[in-house]
């Protein structure tokens, strides 16, 4: 499963030679005519100025229209507590991000509480997908490489295995990752709960304690604390898990029903989650196509200095590549790239 790329040369008209990248990669050869064909992006947090360039995102649809199919644009809320939480306000991020070329769903429904619970392997068991995306008769995957506190790098497997689930699911995933207070370090001043989206620390007799099993495991708290009191446990465990959950994903699609493409520009030390997502790890890279998940994240690995994410978060990025590969999804880890 060869990988088509497009460099990142502002001397060439980039849209056009995206075009000839979707040929070459036959990246809409997925669809049917007639086909309900879910783009699958992440329309940024409000405030975030590094997700994929809506004018990309007008040329896929328009593509996929010109072939007689139906798309529409998609995203499954947050489990965390900002602007794309609930349907609402997910719907009106989106606007205001510029993605109005096509019909925006949300996938998990107003409240996250349409999805299928599917089973899977590896780390997980089961995973909650999305019902908008469990119910598509073809996807396309359209990523932004970028930096992850948590997973080291959020590709083409991050935006299926988290992406496309629930609430639920995405819960499911980070709680894979355990969190830890040194209660010798704590000094009971509380900023960990201040600092926290879900009001979760408790200050008990001096020290904070967490026993919720609503914590998502986000870095909030850690930040926070100025004594360095709180850690991540088996951190890991959640490349696994983005593996684990892409693979249900995937379940809820005939073969040869999903396409990638993925934008290694603006390539920053956090996620399009975040309004602020930090310094740029490295040069812009370029634009990659393939049939293959496995093989499309691994590609930008191939040819990025990974060795800097993996510092900055401490886990290494490669691991969901080769889980995911390990599990069954077919690519490869380094396949072939031709370049357009
Ligand atoms: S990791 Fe910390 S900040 Fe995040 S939800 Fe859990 S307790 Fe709250
Ligand atoms: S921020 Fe750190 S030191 Fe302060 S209460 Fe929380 S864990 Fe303890």
């Amino acid at each position: 499963m060869v990988v088509h790329f497009v460099p990142w040369n502002t001397s060439n008209n980039l849209l056009e030679e995206t075009r000839r990248l979707y040929t070459e990669a036959d990246t809409f050869g997925c669809i049917e005519k007639g086909d309900l064909v879910a783009i699958k992006l992440h329309v940024g947090e409000l405030g975030n100025p590094t997700y994929v360039q809506p004018f990309f995102v007008h040329e896929i649809v328009r593509l996929v229209k010109e072939a007689g199919d139906k798309p529409f644009l998609t995203d499954s809320n947050t489990y965390y507590l900002a602007q794309r939480h609930n349907a609402y306000d997910h719907m009106n991020t989106a606007l205001m991000n510029g993605f109005n070329m096509a019909p925006f769903i949300v996938a998990d429904g107003l409240k996250s509480e349409n999805y299928r619970t599917v089973k899977t392997r590896g780390i997980l068991s089961e995973i909650e997908v999305s019902g908008a995306i469990a119910e598509a008769d073809a996807m396309l995957v359209v990523s932004h490489c970028k930096g992850h506190e948590l997973s080291g790098f959020g590709g083409a497997i991050k935006n299926l295995g988290m992406g496309c689930t629930s609430q639920a699911g995405k819960l499911r995933q980070h709680r894979t990752v355990g969190l830890e207070i040194d209660a010798s370090k704590c000094i009971g001043c509380g900023k960990c709960r201040v600092a926290c989206p879900m009001d979760i620390p408790e200050i008990i007799e001096g020290k904070a304690h967490n026993t919720s099993v609503r914590c998502m495991r986000c870095p909030m708290c850690i930040e926070a604390c100025p004594m360095g009191a709180i850690s991540f446990v088996d951190k890991p465990n959640l490349n696994k898990a983005l593996a684990s959950a892409a693979l249900g994903v995937l379940s809820t699609f005939k073969k040869g029903k999903v396409s990638y493409v993925s934008f290694a520009k603006d390539i920053m030390r956090f996620c399009d989650c975040l309004p602020a997502p930090g310094e740029r790890m490295m040069e812009d890279i370029g634009i990659f196509a393939s049939d293959s998940p496995v093989s499309v994240d691994g590609a930008f690995l191939s040819m990025a200095n990974y060795k800097v994410l993996n510092e900055a978060s401490e886990v290494d990025c490669m691991l969901q590549v080769e889980e995911a590969k390990a599990l069954g999804i077919e690519g490869e880890t380094k396949p072939e790239i031709i370049k357009i």
